[in-house]
């Protein structure tokens, strides 16, 4: 079943079987039909238009590249390659690439909303890999640099040999329900109004269940019981995996974490629902609640329950 969510359904074959064959890249990288996505400071690159699509660029701005990182192998559709390539060293790469104006690099929260039809699942793996590549040039274990490897699948280091592979984090986000109410919170800096799922990443040697379980009690004090996994999503900021749970409140009594949270409540079903068919993105009233989006796998926790 498809998912509805943006950043999942990347169609992209990730051909581990092959990434091995260094020669089977380079003669990727060399193919005239192969695609390249730019990013520039985790920005993508966006070509104007109506509507406006991804930048793809040709096999020529390997040039431009930056060699530490190397062009990345996202996968194969229908036989054609797909690379992500990062520009980050460059000053001005959209001067670099003699772009003017025709095409710009974008934030990819502001770009998706601009242009929704395309393949933000691709995106996502490609934006992530990127950052990843970014912040592990150097070994963790003995600080030689390291080399990509297997079209970008890994790095490694010559000194000692360690492997080192991209990482995924996961990061629980529930829906607490008491009967007709569920528990929704909000942090500092966010839009008036605005409240969500709780949410935090899993630590070390905890389960998804027991993840769920302790953020709520850190961040609203209450108590859950029974936990059932919803949905996932993709979350490449910078990359991060999206569990999504319906969990069971066993206590109401709220003690919020004013570190973490700036407001915690209880909300009433029907409220919920009111709010979901008149939600906006143009920010609530003083004292109205606004929802997240539906770019958000929180929305879609709170619809299915809230429906
Ligand atoms: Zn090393």
């Amino acid at each position: 079943m498809s998912s509805p969510y943006v950043f999942s359904g990347n169609p992209l074959d990730r051909a581990a079987n092959r990434r091995g064959d260094e020669q089977w890249l380079a003669s990727l990288e060399r193919d005239e039909s192969s695609r390249f996505l730019p990013l520039w400071r985790l920005n993508v690159l966006i070509k104007k238009g109506d509507p406006p699509t991804l930048g793809w660029a040709r096999g020529n701005i390997r040039a431009s590249m930056d060699a530490d990182v190397g062009a990345i192998l996202l996968g194969l559709d229908d036989g054609v390659a797909h690379f992500a390539v990062d520009l980050s060293h460059l000053p001005d790469a959209e001067a670099a690439l003699g772009l003017s104006g025709a095409a710009e690099f974008e934030d990819v929260r502001t770009a998706l909303v601009r242009c929704p039809g395309e393949p933000w699942g691709i995106v996502a793996q490609a934006r992530s890999l990127v950052d990843w590549h970014s912040t592990h040039r150097f070994c963790a274990k003995c600080g030689a640099k390291t080399a990509s490897e297997s079209g970008g699948g890994l790095r490694r280091c010559p000194a000692c040999d360690a492997e080192h592979f991209p990482r995924v984090n996961p990061v629980v986000i529930m829906l607490v329900t008491r009967g007709e109410r569920c528990l929704l919170g909000r942090q500092q800096g966010w839009p008036r109004g605005m409240f969500s799922a709780l949410a935090g990443f899993v630590e070390a040697g905890e389960t998804v269940e027991e993840a769920v379980r302790r953020e709520v009690f850190e961040e609203s004090g209450v108590k859950v019981g029974a936990v059932r996994y919803h949905s996932s999503q993709p979350w490449p900021f910078p990359s991060s995996l999206m569990i999504g749970c319906m969990a069971e409140a066993q206590s109401e009594d709220i003690v919020m974490d004013d570190r973490e949270m700036e407001d915690v409540r209880w909300f009433e079903r029907g409220h919920v629902l009111a709010t979901l068919d008149g939600n906006s993105f143009a920010g609530a009233e003083p004292g109205r609640l606004l929802l997240p989006s539906s770019l958000a796998l929180a929305y879609y926790l709170i619809e299915a329950w809230a429906r």
